[in-house]
């Protein structure tokens, strides 16, 4: 897709209006809440409509959260102009992708940055967050841009995969670094040489450098995705500064490329497929996870154990301990007062495919289902419910 310039307002409006016209099929929009000036912001659902919804991962990329960045007004329609080829064709049959093209549209039609560095803003509060809350996407990209300078600093040219220093739950950000890692391979593929970031490093910069650096990349988006339902987090600098706009375009769309095909695969330490965001603590090794038959069953049951994480026995939820060469046992201990009601999933990792003998819970024989990898093999326990005070002793003999 080619453009001429970065798109006005009015202009990404217009491509959008017409894009849902001639796509019925597989898009539709949503107004998710409207500026402090009153204008829409809307979401745009790209999917195969006609298979259910239940059994689709989410993904949610957010653009254009700070009206100034040039570059991120022709990430929307390069995306979902992509997204409605053949070649999204399993894309769209496996997963319900959420694009939110112009954020902050009063910032946009201003060209201004437009909302507060350090926190989040009312206009993400009220549009972005319940968006999130409905969907519980299972990962989020959220797109920005930089020019000649920003705030004073000069970027060199800078394009950028982020990634969330705060996310530390069981292995995300082992996780965080390989999906970025497959991100940058695919823009260095594409002719754009990108860098991995870490919020981290720009606390640093803004320590070194506070007075031209105050606001780098924030992430309270981000942060409040995590939070609320354990996504997983990225976000990413495109350059209109140094990049011709179908360059802009292009450079995004092969990272935001590389983020949705990692959707469409199965991690090996999971047994469904989709992102890999279900290590809700623990390691790869003994770990607990969501329960449920479907995409949607699992989600729910995701933000459910996240939210009461921490009545989980810490540090080791779950606690692995191998009692000899042929018994390996895992705890988890739950003392949270409200019963966990969508259920848990246990996760314990052996050593080569041995034949399994038997799986104990409790000391009471379990069902169980299981898959290998390369050099292991991955034991997964549904349990129904989680109590207060439940200690949950899973054995396997081999
Ligand atoms: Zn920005």
């Amino acid at each position: 897709m080619k453009f001429r310039s970065y798109l006005s307002y009015e202009e990404v409006e217009d491509w959008i209006e017409n894009y849902i016209n001639t796509h019925k099929e597989i898009s539709h929009a949503e107004i998710i809440g409207h500026s402090d000036e009153g204008r829409a912001i809307r979401a745009i659902h790209v999917t195969a409509r006609d298979l259910p919804l239940d059994e689709k991962e989410v993904a949610l990329i957010i653009i254009g959260r700070h009206g100034d960045e040039l570059g991120t007004r022709v990430i929307g329609p390069a995306l979902l102009e992509w997204l409605s080829l053949k070649e999204a064709e399993e894309t769209r049959n496996r997963q319900h992708v959420i694009v939110v093209p112009v954020a902050n549209p009063d910032g946009c039609v201003r060209e201004v940055f437009g909302l507060p560095a350090y926190r989040l803003s009312g206009l993400e509060t009220r549009s972005l967050l319940p968006l999130g809350e409905r969907y519980i996407p299972d990962v989020v990209m959220d797109v920005h841009s930089v020019g000649k300078e920003k705030r004073g600093l000069n970027w060199g040219g800078l394009e950028a995969v982020i990634i969330d220093q705060n996310a530390h739950a069981g292995e995300d950000q082992f996780i965080l670094r390989e999906m970025a890692r497959e991100m940058l391979h695919a823009a260095a593929t594409a002719g754009y040489p990108f860098l991995l970031h870490t919020t981290e490093h720009y606390r640093n910069l803004r320590k070194k450098a506070a007075a031209i650096s105050e606001c780098a990349f924030n992430n309270h988006v981000n942060g409040a995705l995590y939070a609320m339902c354990h996504a997983l987090d990225f976000g990413m600098e495109v350059n209109h500064f140094v990049l011709t706009p179908s360059d802009t375009a292009q450079s995004g769309l092969a990272v935001i490329r590389s983020m949705l095909e990692r959707g469409n695969r199965t991690a090996p330490w999971e047994h469904y497929p989709g992102y890999p965001n279900r290590i809700l603590s623990g390691d790869f090794l003994a770990w607990i996870g969501p329960r449920g038959r479907n995409a949607s069953q699992r989600r729910t049951s995701r933000k459910e154990i996240w939210s009461k994480r921490a009545f989980f026995e810490t540090p080791f939820t779950p606690y692995r301990a191998m009692l000899d060469d042929h018994h390996v046992r895992v705890t988890v201990r739950y003392s949270g007062d409200e019963e966990i009601t969508s259920g848990i999933t246990m996760s314990v990792r052996i050593r080569g495919r041995p034949r399994i003998k038997d799986i104990t819970l409790n000391d009471e024989k379990a069902d169980y289902y299981a898959k290998c990898d390369e050099c292991s093999t991955y034991v997964f326990v549904d349990l129904e419910t989680v109590a207060k005070d439940d200690v949950l002793e899973l054995v396997a003999r081999f």
